[in-house]
């Protein structure tokens, strides 16, 4: 393939995210020209269907009409101004929608989803501190949790990965039994696992809640852990046993918000007792807020939180800013997103998609070489018998060769679309991933599957 100019000065200009730089002096950049829906088109003139959302962002396509006019209005009034001391209608909307939404009134914002883990973190000591609980400032988070990766997003996130080379940095939070079911051990069924799990964590939390301020986990799919789906029952015990024990529940939905697991949020697939949603201390989003057009994330949180830096003092108050919170045209993104789940029953057309690629996917779920299939609402994995680890990496640069955007996690080859996929780009997919499969595994490399995080990939 030829090596475009664009790409070759990104390779010398540009420090790519989560990249060996030193693969790209074999294996150009693409360099992508332009989105159209579900479609990037490189400076070659090639289409690549977007088969991963841009690393999870994006939900309705690119160039998604409603956006752009959302921020193209808001240009014309107001580009940005700080949001201490100063406020703007779209800030104060999106933060009251998204309060209806959830049941947790009060928004704080910054502009990428490791921001906002870090908020919810801080937030959630500092209100204990203020509560005359200064021993809880500690966290718990479960195996395989990805939570982001700056350096307090990272001390509670469990992909050795990112996290060895960076270890002294960090100051590491306690790593629980994971309930996703892939875990299961042989003859344990899904019912059981969930069950040790919850277990697990109950012990846990009765000896050691006194020095704990949170449990952060991402609600029923782990994605960066190669999409390990767990049973909302593990939710809900969870959240009766962090109330049980004075702890808060951090539901990290930057990836799962949004639609993507087939509810709006995915913590809302969890019952209580009565019957209703479980309601979670905290809700950090991010990805699919602006639909994946502009940086934006925002933690949420409860009257009782909210309460606990209520005070005179100046230092009792939450004590963190990023230049660019509650960005006015972020914020209009968001509410163009808000506005599409209203207008077009997005949740009910997601079913009716996702029927039809589960269908379209199944000569893909009984391949050979497939030994784990599973599906949430808009996601698909299917885990590969192979032990080569370059498998992802191969499997990623062959795919773009097929018109196909795919990240395999390790050997956990996912769907994670837009929502907008048409009849014809499904069948595209599903074709050129099966092409794809059949092409990587025929020029397998022998030797230990190194389990990576998906990033690297
Ligand atoms: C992507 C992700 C993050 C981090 O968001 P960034 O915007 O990449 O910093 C945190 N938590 C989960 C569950 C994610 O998937």
């Amino acid at each position: 393939m030829a090596t475009s100019s664009l790409a070759e000065r990104s390779r010398q200009a540009v420090w790519h995210p989560c990249t060996q730089m030193k693969g790209h002096e074999e294996h150009p950049l693409r360099a992508i020209v332009r989105g159209e829906g579900p479609w990037l088109i490189d400076d070659q003139g090639h289409r690549i269907l977007d088969a991963v959302s841009s690393w999870w962002v994006n939900l309705f396509g690119h160039g998604f009409a409603p956006i752009v006019e959302a921020i193209t209005d808001q240009l014309t009034q107001l580009d940005h101004t700080m949001l201490a001391g100063l406020t703007h209608a779209p800030v104060v909307e999106l933060s009251e929608r998204l309060g209806a939404l959830t049941g947790l009134g009060h928004a704080f914002y910054a502009s990428d989803g490791a921001s906002a883990t870090e908020i919810a973190l801080k937030m959630s000591a500092h209100s204990w501190r203020n509560r005359g609980l200064p021993g809880k400032h500690r966290f718990i988070g479960l195996q395989g949790g990805y939570h982001g990766e700056t350096a307090g997003a990272l001390s509670v996130t469990d992909i050795p990965l990112f996290r060895e080379a960076y270890a002294p940095l960090l100051r590491l939070s306690a790593t629980l039994p994971s309930p996703d079911l892939r875990h299961a051990a042989v003859g344990v069924s899904a019912d059981e696992h969930t069950a040790a799990c919850v277990q697990a964590l109950a012990d846990h939390l009765a000896e050691h809640h006194a020095s704990i301020a949170a449990l952060i986990l991402e609600p029923l799919v782990q994605g960066a852990a190669g999409m390990g789906i767990y049973s909302p029952a593990y939710l809900s015990a969870a959240r009766d046993l962090c109330k049980q024990h004075q702890v808060h529940l951090i539901a990290d939905e930057i990836a799962v918000g949004f639609g993507r697991t087939g509810t709006m949020f995915a913590h809302q697939q969890a019952l209580d007792a009565n019957g209703q949603p479980i309601r979670p201390d905290f809700i950090c989003l991010s990805k699919g807020l602006t639909g994946g057009v502009l940086p934006l994330s925002a933690v949420l949180t409860t009257d009782e939180v909210y309460a606990a830096f209520w005070d005179d003092r100046t230092a009792h108050g939450f004590l963190h800013s990023h230049s660019y919170t509650g960005n006015p045209l972020a914020c209009r993104a968001a509410l163009a997103v808000l506005d599409t789940f209203d207008n077009e029953d997005v949740l009910a057309r997601n079913r009716a998609t996702a029927l039809r690629l589960s269908t379209l996917a199944e000569p893909l779920t009984r391949h050979p070489r497939v030994t784990a299939h599973r599906h949430i609402g808009m996601i698909w994995a299917w885990d590969i018998d192979t032990t080569d680890a370059t498998f992802a990496a191969r499997f990623h640069r062959t795919a773009l060769d097929h018109g196909l955007l795919l990240r395999p996690i390790g050997n956990s080859l996912y769907f994670m679309p837009p929502y907008v996929l048409t009849e014809t780009d499904m069948q595209h997919l599903v074709a050129g991933t099966l092409r794809t499969l059949d092409q990587v595994l025929a020029a397998e490399l022998p030797g230990s599957s190194s389990g990576h995080g998906e990033r690297l990939a």
